[in-house]
């Protein structure tokens, strides 16, 4: 194994089946859409994706962990993520679940309907976890989200940490009875956006106010860190000493797809070369900002050069 420092995402990977139409379709109704796309979709592989992209100009690496079907869709996902340069030796062949899709419709206003089947990323367990236990004891940054069987997140969470590791949880999505109390004490650093903190505990951030007045109650959960991303109104941080507020970066936002994930991708590269929460959060926004300036998921996320011109 390398010695570069480790950054592990260890959750989802979907392959997204977008079909575009004039209307979405409802119930009973068949449609026929203009067209369809088929990407890379799962918070876990995007945030991998998104790290791997900047990981080798930083000196680091980017594993993805997690479960493919043993299925045509499942080697999609793996030709995707080959490009991003990320590690696919956590990433286990499931023979006994498919690959998880999400069928997305899209209409012509760009709203949209999702329906996901998580298949092989909801049978993941600890069993998972014990065979990435010397990888999750050489990790710098574990990532993990909410898109995959929680037990086994926390189980990851806690060998990462006994050996050093950051932990950063994107609580997306929120469970429908918000976050067990053993969730909250497992992590690091805690990055809802706005509607995720609103549903965690009950204040909808819109500004630095209403951020540290959401901040306060997480930390008071068990997070020593805290950031609410706040979209195009840009981003709260706070640790221990310091609390701050970074403005949006100016740019023509298209498709603010996946623009946490690439944010959670670039806090974490941030975070495995030593830089301080300051600093990482605003790596981390330029990464978001840079995002939306293209279509995609994944395929969204900027490259170490980009985000260094961003931030002058
Ligand atoms: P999520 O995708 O999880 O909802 P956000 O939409 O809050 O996450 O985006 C994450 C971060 O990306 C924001 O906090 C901000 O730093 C950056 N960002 C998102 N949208 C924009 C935008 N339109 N302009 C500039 N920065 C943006």
């Amino acid at each position: 194994m390398s010695g570069k420092g480790l950054v592990l995402s260890f959750g989802s990977v979907n392959v997204d089946i977008v079909a575009y139409s004039r209307a979405l379709v409802r119930p009973g109704e068949t449609i026929h859409a203009e067209r369809y796309a088929m990407g890379l979709g799962g918070k876990g592989a995007n945030q991998a994706a998104a790290a791997a992209r900047l990981a080798s100009a930083m000196g680091l690496r980017a594993e993805l962990a997690g479960r493919t079907g043993a299925d045509a869709f499942g080697h999609l996902a793996r030709d995707k993520l080959a490009p991003f340069g990320v590690g696919l030796s956590g990433l286990r062949e499931d023979p006994a679940n498919p690959t998880g899709i999400a069928l997305i419709g899209v209409d012509a206003a760009g709203e949209n309907a999702i329906t996901v089947v998580g298949g092989a990323n909801m049978a993941i367990d600890g069993g998972d976890v014990q065979a990435l236990a010397p990888m999750l004891r050489d990790t710098r940054v574990l990532l993990l989200q909410l898109e995959t069987p929680l037990a086994a997140s926390l189980e990851a969470a806690a060998l990462a940490r006994a050996h050093g590791a950051i932990v950063i949880l994107d609580p997306a999505p929120v469970p429908t009875d918000g976050l067990p109390a053993e969730a909250w004490a497992a992590v690091d650093l805690l990055t809802p956006n706005e509607t995720e903190t609103e549903r965690l505990v009950g204040i909808r951030p819109v500004d630095p106010e209403s951020a540290a007045a959401a901040a306060d109650r997480i930390e008071a959960r068990g997070p020593s860190r805290v950031i609410v991303k706040l979209g195009a109104r840009g981003v709260f941080f706070r640790d221990g000493t310091e609390s701050g507020f970074v403005a949006p970066f100016p740019v023509r936002a298209v498709d603010s797809v996946a623009a946490g994930d690439s944010f959670n991708g670039g806090l974490a590269v941030a975070l495995a070369r030593g830089d301080r929460l300051a600093d990482a959060v605003r790596f981390a926004a330029a990464c978001g900002a840079l995002a939306t300036t293209r279509p995609g998921a994944a395929d969204a996320a900027p490259t170490f050069d980009e985000v260094k011109a961003l931030l002058g």
